[in-house]
């Protein structure tokens, strides 16, 4: 029996990550099974030129049945090319499983002032686009790991070499001395460094979001919910932009702009004693999981009382903010000495209105 479902966050933004165009897909070869969960991302440099076009050549290389490897992610100056889905497991810095890898175009050698050309930049800050939506969809810490901290299995983001280091499984050292961590990270977290060049992308590839966005959460299969904690379930998702439904999934409703948010849960807990109380609420957290507060109702999670059958059932509906910081879900608690579980119908959906 699983006790919780579905795998990361899905994003909110409807932002393409490329230039003027939709996420190319060219599959890799070499790949394990599936993931659900993600513990590092990690940044490669492909050894070869750092030029528009090279993010395909590599996918294709990563096409070919004798490819070495793989990667979720290429990306060059003028796009990101996905090679697999988040939840498959790519050959690129082993121990892979619970792991995204993003390539990066560069040749590896010459004088590390390269990073800081036109080309190198453009690629970077598509990068770090691509890195933070990653690290928001599974909710990574955007931090960078030293060895020891991906030696330890913390989360967060860092090079092959941290991994070829920590685990003695490859001996790559890519992205090499020469990558620019600081500014890198820098980009990653959304600050604009001082004098900056103008961002390679041009505007028409970031339309104003207008629409409305929905998300709505569900559950394949009931969930076993823990007793004496306040217990926030994984959703399986799917949520909309204007150009259709997407797949996703985790356990909170979490935009990467400010919005107000129309939240609806729906909440079936089967197996309580028969009259017990069980409190569940709509709550705000950090990224890190930290309660910002109970945002609905009225500070305080519900009280409802389970029925004859130790059945209990609770519709919230709350209107938020939620932003880019701050995300929300929807928290049970119970005390009973029964297995409870949360039934497969619950649900919990959002309708996301941007505002400036
Ligand atoms: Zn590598």
């Amino acid at each position: 029996m699983r006790a919780v479902n579905g795998q990361a966050r899905r994003p909110t933004s409807r932002r393409q990550t490329n230039v003027g165009g939709p996420l190319k897909d060219i599959r890799a070869a070499k790949h394990g099974g599936t993931q659900n969960s993600v513990t590092r991302i990690v940044i490669h440099g492909t050894v070869s030129p750092c030029q528009r076009g090279g993010a395909v050549n590599v996918a294709h290389y990563f096409q070919t049945p004798g490819a070495g490897g793989s990667a979720h992610y290429v990306v060059d100056p003028g796009e990101v090319v996905r090679c697999l889905a988040e939840t498959t497991v790519a050959y690129h810095a082993p121990p892979n499983t619970g792991t995204i890898g993003v390539e990066l175009c560069d040749p590896q050698k010459g004088a590390a002032s390269r990073w800081g050309d036109d080309d190198h930049e453009a690629m970077l800050r598509l990068a770090a686009d691509l890195v933070r939506r990653i690290a928001q969809r599974w909710d990574v810490p955007l931090r960078r790991l030293t060895v020891a901290d991906v030696k330890a299995g913390k989360r967060g983001i860092c090079g092959h070499v941290d991994v070829s280091k920590a685990f003695h499984q490859s001996d790559h050292t890519d992205p090499g001395d020469a990558f620019p961590w600081g500014h890198f990270m820098a980009l990653v977290c959304g600050e604009t460094p001082k004098a900056a060049k103008p961002a390679p992308t041009p505007a028409k590839s970031e339309p104003e979001e207008t629409m409305p966005e929905i998300v709505s959460l569900g559950l394949e299969d009931h969930i076993v919910v823990p007793a004496g904690v306040d217990y926030q379930p994984w959703w399986t998702a799917e949520w909309k932009d204007t150009a259709g439904w997407h797949p996703a999934g985790g356990q909170s409703i979490a935009p990467t702009v400010d919005v107000w948010a129309d939240l609806t849960a729906h909440v079936t807990l089967t197996g309580l004693v028969p009259g017990e109380a069980v409190r569940v609420g709509l709550t705000r957290h950090l990224a890190d999981g930290t309660v910002v507060d109970i945002a609905w109702p009225n500070g305080q999670l519900s009280v409802v009382h389970a029925d004859a059958d130790g059945r209990a059932e609770v519709d919230l509906n709350g209107h938020v903010k939620l932003s880019a910081t701050t995300r929300g879900r929807v928290t049970v608690r119970h005390d009973s000495v029964n297995e409870v579980t949360l039934d497969q119908s619950s649900l919990f959906k959002g309708i996301l209105h941007r505002y400036q």
